[in-house]
């Protein structure tokens, strides 16, 4: 991703690595791909594989090694304590972001578990720009409470604002008011997952941190899609520009106190980490570990991912490389909007956020039209994305639909993974359904799970709209898969 133009003017995101190792994909024909989706009950996370053609589900341990990472993988240390392979781990965390104590950790939940264990007690509030589910799941389990303040720009579905992750400052400084000692901490989350990838600007960080620790407010960043950030920063935040990745993440750093991963993002990996600045904090921290994850030198990792970790770190920090998932990203957003799909703008990390609400403004929230379009872009094209709307919410206490603010199909584009080919296949196949979006109707549950219900949840369509597509399908496209 270099500043390669093409003498057509063309806009195309340039992979700058070539692919040495393949797996081979099928694609089933129409008919099968509905017939698995009222399997999978209208859920695409319990589809096969082997029924799927691209999985946009995720990009969370999903993220294509390096020959790099599978070479280092090989001479890997290990051991039950003391593993040498934990040491170049905690070396290559003190040399990007300048923390002595690290606590690896199985994945970025587990560290979220062991930070609201730490500060959440029942009527304490976690201050975030915005919730991620574990992170929310982890402080209400506890009696706890989470407040969001995110800028009003954050939550449009469409806008020009570079930096929608940012933290209100007013809205800021008015809860620290207002609740006092109630606040357990303030949590970042740089690159912010459920509004569609979108970043946190540097200064909006350095002001909203600042405050914090004028009142005495532990710091938190969770730095889970911090790669895609650190490429919006250095590409969107004028006064960065001339500063090196790297000099970019050590700034960051310097203004948090505890700072966690998901390594099955960060790290193009699997695994999770924490690093935390005080020592005494890290000490009484660290006693969680063996109880919840394993020894302090592994913490529930094999060490061959720690292994990966250590190059997965080394390679965020280049910009041809980082540059990848949100230029393909970017591809995807415009293309759609050439052709009328109403997509969250501008184009942030993970992936490509389609707005169901739009997308299908005839479906009544209450049944799911991000669900219903995440089954929808399966059985036209063999597609897997996530629904990250009011599906993926819980219930109020009275048992009532808490709406979602946004109601979004995510199609996440794991990094260093599709070919530009795969993806202008699913922009076809997404046009395609949004031309012929009448057809597709809501949802309704057979069986919901008290918790986290879109993992497991099992729905149904009302009516049989599912079968409606097969046939315009076939009408449209006559023997294509
Ligand atoms: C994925 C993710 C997590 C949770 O990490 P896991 O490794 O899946 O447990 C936390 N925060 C953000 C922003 C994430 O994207």
């Amino acid at each position: 991703m270099a500043n390669i133009k093409f003498f057509s003017g063309e806009k195309t995101p340039l992979e700058m690595h070539k692919v040495r190792i393949i797996q081979k994909l099928s694609l089933p024909p129409v008919e099968a791909r509905a017939i698995a989706m009222e399997e999978a009950g209208f859920n695409t996370f319990l589809l096969r594989n082997r029924d799927v053609y691209l999985d946009m589900l995720t990009d969370s341990g999903v993220n294509a090694m390096s020959d790099q990472q599978q070479a280092a993988m090989m001479i890997a240390d290990d051991s039950y304590a003391g593993s040498e392979t934990f040491f170049k781990l905690a070396a290559k965390v003190e040399e990007l972001f300048g923390f002595q104590h690290f606590l690896p950790c199985h994945q970025g939940r587990a560290a979220e578990n062991m930070i609201a264990s730490t500060f959440i007690q029942p009527g304490k509030v976690a201050l975030m720009n915005f919730h991620f589910t574990t992170a929310k799941a982890h402080v209400t389990r506890l009696g706890g409470k989470v407040e969001e303040l995110v800028t009003k720009e954050g939550t449009k579905t469409t806008s020009t604002h570079p930096f929608k992750g940012n933290i209100d400052l007013d809205a800021l400084r008015e809860s620290i008011t207002r609740l006092g000692k109630q606040v357990a901490f303030l949590r970042i989350e740089v690159g912010t997952n459920l509004i569609g990838g979108q970043p946190v600007s540097l200064q909006n960080m350095r002001e909203a941190t600042a405050i914090a620790r004028e009142h005495g407010i532990v710091t938190v960043m969770d730095a889970s899609l911090l790669q895609d950030n650190l490429y919006f920063i250095k590409t969107r935040e004028e006064a960065e520009k001339g500063k090196s990745i790297r000099e970019i993440t050590r700034e960051i750093s310097d203004l948090f106190d505890i700072i966690y991963f998901s390594a099955r993002k960060l790290g193009f990996a699997r695994g999770g980490g924490m690093m935390i600045r005080d020592e005494a904090m890290f000490d009484s921290m660290k006693v969680m570990l063996p109880l919840f994850e394993g020894f302090l030198t592994y913490g529930g990792m094999s060490v061959r991912e720690m292994e990966a970790i250590v190059v997965g770190l080394d390679e965020s920090m280049d910009e041809d490389i980082i540059a990848h998932g949100p230029m393909m990203t970017e591809y995807m957003c415009e293309e759609l909007l050439k052709n009328g799909v109403p997509v969250v703008t501008p184009p942030g990390g993970l992936g490509c956020h389609i707005n169901a609400r739009e997308f299908l403004s005839h479906v009544p929230a209450e049944q799911y039209p991000a669900g219903a379009l995440a089954a929808a872009v399966y059985i036209a094209g063999g597609v897997r994305g996530m629904e990250r709307g009011t599906l993926s919410e819980e219930r109020e206490p009275d048992g009532s639909e808490h709406v979602a603010e946004m109601e979004l199909l995510r199609m996440a584009l794991p990094r260093r993974v599709f070919t530009h080919s795969q993806v202008r296949y699913a922009i076809d196949r997404i046009t395609w359904l949004h031309r012929n979006r009448h057809l597709i109707g809501g949802l309704e549950f057979i069986e919901e799970p008290p918790v986290l219900r879109f993992f497991l949840g099992r729905l149904r369509a009302k009516g049989d709209w599912q079968n409606q597509i097969v046939a315009q399908f076939r009408k449209d496209f006559g023997d294509s898969l």
